[in-house]
């Protein structure tokens, strides 16, 4: 009941804002396609290109050929009947053994979401018309608006928002946010408005970040990203991290290397810091450097960043980190402010003095 009141209480507050409709036309390319791909028929090329030029797939895979690709492919994989050996050989790949292999990690997560989605197509098709996305935006827009310190509300202006079906997942774009169908239908309400809330964070803050930072190195780009994800995991994440893998239906072994990225994260820091200390020492060339630092946070910096916040927060000092959302240098040297005090890992001298050059 409480939830009840909650709901209604966050849509009243914000019948008044200006609201985009939320756009399907990608969610319903694909069930035009995927009914046509189970009676055995490949689409035409034409149907192809007016299925990625759907608006939500053409702001997710518009530059990039291999999400197209994967797509395509697992489609295929899912509906076709005559492409039963294509979704054997990737469904029983395992997980723990493709992890370096991101275009196999991809397609697998896609396809077993497409499976996924087989069991309760009807309910998906009629969940797209369901009411709830009357209100997410507005709902949304509220979440965020009370987790900033000093918000400015005239710039959570979110392009477009957009539904389509890939695998588990969302996305910030410059032009707009995407998020996977089959995904809002196993959150709840209030785990969607959280959800979206959290892709509306990263659209707000490119308005105050330094947008040089990330282009200096891998390496700051990498602690970007980690900042970034830092925070917006503090809008949707739960307490127990267990909690919202479960409730984000994440395959076991997924949530397995989640948990176990997330319980390093002391050994991962201290990792980085003496690749740091080896490369300014000149121990290591930059190519060397740079090979060792290229995706080096795993889950897009999700699990590390998370366990970082979550220290900050459970020490009290959740405003700062929230008043610096846009500044990673920040990020980490409020981090090792409350390393200190809770005796976790504290990254050197060195280390801080090369990230303070970078600024
Ligand atoms: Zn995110």
């Amino acid at each position: 009941m409480k939830k009840i009141f909650l709901i209604l209480g966050m849509t009243v507050a914000t019948m008044s804002v200006a609201q985009n409709e939320i756009d399907f036309s990608s969610v319903d390319e694909f069930f035009k396609l995927a009914d046509k791909l189970e009676t055995g028929i490949e689409p035409t090329d034409e149907e192809w290109k007016q299925f990625f030029d759907s608006h939500g797939y053409s702001v997710s895979a518009g530059k990039s050929p291999l999400r197209k690709k994967i797509i395509m492919k697992m489609m295929n994989a899912a509906f076709n009947p005559n492409c039963q050996s294509l979704q054997d050989s990737v469904f029983t790949l395992f997980y723990e053994k493709i992890m370096d292999n991101p275009e196999l990690m991809l397609s697998k997560m896609t396809l077993e979401n497409y499976l996924d989605m087989k069991n309760h197509f009807l309910e998906l098709k009629t969940f797209r018309n369901s009411d709830i996305f009357k209100t997410i935006e507005a709902d949304a827009k509220n979440r965020l608006r009370e987790f900033l310190v000093n918000p400015v509300d005239s710039l959570i202006i979110i392009p477009s928002i957009s539904v389509l079906c890939y695998e588990y997942e969302g996305q910030s774009k410059d032009n707009g946010i995407v998020m996977d169908l089959n995904l809002l239908y196993k959150l709840s309400y209030l785990g969607t408005v959280d959800f979206l809330a959290h892709e509306m964070f990263h659209t707000y803050r490119r308005n105050f970040t330094n947008q040089n930072f990330p282009k200096i190195s891998e390496f700051t780009n990498q602690l970007d990203h980690l900042q970034d994800e830092a925070i917006a995991d503090l809008i949707d994440k739960k307490e127990n991290i267990w909690e919202t893998l479960s409730m984000k239906g994440l395959p076991a072994p997924i949530a397995d290397m989640y948990i176990e990225t997330y319980n390093s994260t002391p050994l991962i820091l201290a990792r980085l810091d003496s690749i740091i200390c080896s490369f300014t020492d000149n121990k290591i060339t930059t190519e060397q450097f740079n090979k060792e630092i290229k995706n080096y946070f795993f889950f897009g910096g999700h699990p590390n960043g998370y366990y970082m916040a979550k220290l900050i927060k459970n020490a009290g000092f959740e405003d700062e980190l929230k008043k610096y959302f846009y500044n990673p240098v920040a990020f980490i040297k409020l981090y090792n402010k409350v390393a200190k005090i809770r005796s976790e890992y504290v990254f050197s001298e060195k280390f801080i003095s090369y990230l303070e050059d970078m600024k």
